[in-house]
């Protein structure tokens, strides 16, 4: 199973190399000889789309056999069909490449191990190691006993093997209805690790299974088909989450009993969890079932292609996953780390354009009615490289309502009565006069500019301490802004009393939307999911609802942890 080749593509996002436990394992593997070449897998079960949990152990999986030239393989835990989903496994492909991981041809399935799986099972029951039991799911709970008490021995334990070939034949062929029987593994109910009490390895499911149609009807569990499909492609190192801790003394069993080809080893690393989010599958499917999001990959979920929407970037999620690193203990991450990351990334490469998001109306009453100037702006200063382009200006405009104020306090130099401020790249400008309605909201503001301080520059040494974006009222376009925030208002959703749930913790005002911003209009013809930065505001992308010349903007993230502050204040 294994080939010769490698298909890493070490030119992905490839994060420093920071050591850790996992890591230092392999290295000696490799320096010891015990092993020749590293191969890791990813073994995600199609029944939901992936989340940020899952981006750290892909870093670690596809992390190590990329560092050290190894293979990597996407394994699909697809052991139970009826959780299981075509679209789930899309959607997997789609966030691993995204995330720069690239597996080449070595893209497997579990089932295409059952027909090995079953050959095994009768292995097993041949040498006396596997029963067929009639008791149902509720009696063998019960029998199972406690971490204190031993189990109790089913009373179809000491069947003999004659019998149990023939029942497990009769279960494969459909005879039984499902939870009739099952196949266990014949270990020891006295064990002090329940994992061993007879553990089922076979269930009874009649169900059209994605990729094996009707063929089976009895579906290996998952610690009777993991261990062994590590072992037939020769995966060396197992990188599991610490829950399976507890399954790997029962892993290591079957690798010992069966004359598998490969003796694969697990090792276990600490779940990633993140303030404010919640992150089990289930968990997140009841929010899409339920329409608490607009979908899998709504901007405000915790998943890859909800977070890819929104406008983080692989870049920032790689890093984000190596800066927490691995370790064997559980942890909970603030989400402002995640937070910070992405704001470094799109500080770097974020283009900047000018947008408004609660336009105010601003007529220059000195300025020739008809003139259209071009000023040049440049695309972003922290890469020069990206060049200018030119915007639009016109007698009348629109600024943020947020930049102005009739009656300012000290200190503040955005405009105002007799405060005199720059539109970027463009002209000073001085107040007029104020327009009201008859509610007395200003719908308008007159100024005038001064045409000495064309580009931006002072005329005569007078200096401005402000500075604030515009658009052209001519040519900007109007856009729709979506303004996130966390989906969760506490920091651990999933703790709820007894009785509630966990859908009580949601923030009722996760999302706002804007229906009449206006933005410069080289925004409209950006790319979907391309991060732009609306400067003095934070990072958006263009969403895929947009329509030709009525664009839809994700508000990525802001300049700088809003949450933090308020928080700083209550
Ligand atoms: P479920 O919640 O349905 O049990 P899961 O989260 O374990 O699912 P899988 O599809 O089985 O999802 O996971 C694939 C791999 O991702 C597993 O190796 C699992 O250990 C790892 N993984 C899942 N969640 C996290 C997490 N929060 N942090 C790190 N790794 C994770
Ligand atoms: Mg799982």
């Amino acid at each position: 199973m294994s080939s010769e080749e490698t298909t890493i593509n070490t030119e992905a996002t490839a994060p420093a190399k920071t050591s850790n436990f996992i890591r230092d394992i392999i290295e000696e593997d490799l320096k010891s000889g015990k092993i020749k070449k590293v191969v890791t897998r990813f073994p995600p079960e199609p029944n939901g789309y992936l989340h940020i949990g899952h981006a750290k152990a892909i870093c670690v999986d596809y992390g190590m056999a990329r560092d050290y030239n190894g293979e990597f393989h996407l394994r699909f835990d697809d052991t139970n069909p009826v959780k299981e989903d075509q679209e789930y496994m899309d959607a997997i492909r789609e966030d691993l490449k995204w995330l720069g991981c690239d597996w080449g041809d070595h893209e497997y399935y579990a089932s295409n191990y059952y027909d090995q799986l079953y050959e095994w099972a009768v292995f097993m029951i041949k040498k006396g190691l596997a029963y067929v039991d009639d008791q149902n799911a509720d009696q063998i709970r019960e029998t199972r006993g406690t971490l204190t008490e031993p189990g109790k021995n089913s009373p179809w334990r000491d069947r003999s093997v004659e019998e149990n070939l023939d029942l497990f034949e009769r279960m494969k062929k459909g005879e039984f209805a499902n939870g009739e029987k099952v196949l266990r593994a014949k270990i020891d109910m006295a064990s002090p690790n329940i994992n061993f009490r007879d553990p089922v390895m076979y269930r009874i499911l009649h169900q059209t299974h994605p990729r094996t149609g009707d063929k089976w009807c009895i579906y290996p569990m998952y610690d009777f088909a993991h261990g062994q499909s590590d072992a037939i492609e020769h995966i060396t190192h197992s990188i599991c989450t610490l829950e399976f801790q507890d399954h790997r003394p029962l892993y290591d069993w079957f690798i010992k009993t069966l004359p598998v080809p490969a003796e694969p080893h697990q090792y276990e690393f600490a779940r990633l969890n993140l303030t404010y989010t919640v992150m089990s599958k289930r968990k997140l499917l009841r929010l899409v079932k339920e329409n608490k999001v607009s979908g899998w990959d709504d901007p405000r979920m915790p998943t890859i292609s909800g977070m890819r929407r929104r406008g983080y970037t692989a870049a920032s999620i790689i890093e984000f996953c190596d800066r927490i690193g691995v370790s064997k203990a559980n942890s909970t991450v603030e989400f402002s780390q995640l937070e910070s990351c992405v704001r470094e990334d799109l500080n770097k490469h974020a283009l900047r354009f000018m947008g408004v998001i609660n336009p105010l109306k601003v007529v220059l009453d000195n300025y020739p009615e008809d003139l259209t100037e071009e000023f040049d702006a440049d695309n972003n200063p922290e890469e020069p490289e990206t060049g200018t382009r030119k915007v639009k200006f016109t007698k009348e405009l629109y600024i943020d309502r947020d930049d102005f104020m009739e009656n300012p306090p000290k200190k503040y130099f955005r405009l105002a009565p007799g405060i005199e401020v720059r539109l970027k790249h463009a002209y000073y400008i001085t107040l007029t006069d104020i327009v009201k309605d008859a509610e007395g909201n200003i719908t308008e503001l007159h100024c005038k500019y001064d045409p000495e301080s064309r580009g931006g520059a002072s005329p005569d040494g007078r200096r401005v301490k402000g500075t604030i974006q515009w658009v052209s009222a001519k040519y900007g376009v109007p856009a729709e802004v979506r303004v996130y925030d966390r989906l969760f208002n506490v920091e651990n959703p999933d703790k709820v009393e007894e009785g509630h749930d966990f859908l009580e913790n949601m923030n009722p005002d996760s999302l706002t939307v804007i229906k009449n911003a206006m933005v410069e209009p080289a925004l409209a013809d950006i790319e979907v999911g391309k991060a732009v930065q609306f400067i003095r505001i934070g990072y958006f992308c263009k969403d895929k609802d947009s329509q030709p010349g009525k664009p839809v903007f994700n508000k990525t993230i802001g300049l700088k942890d809003g949450w933090a502050k308020e928080q700083k204040k209550a």
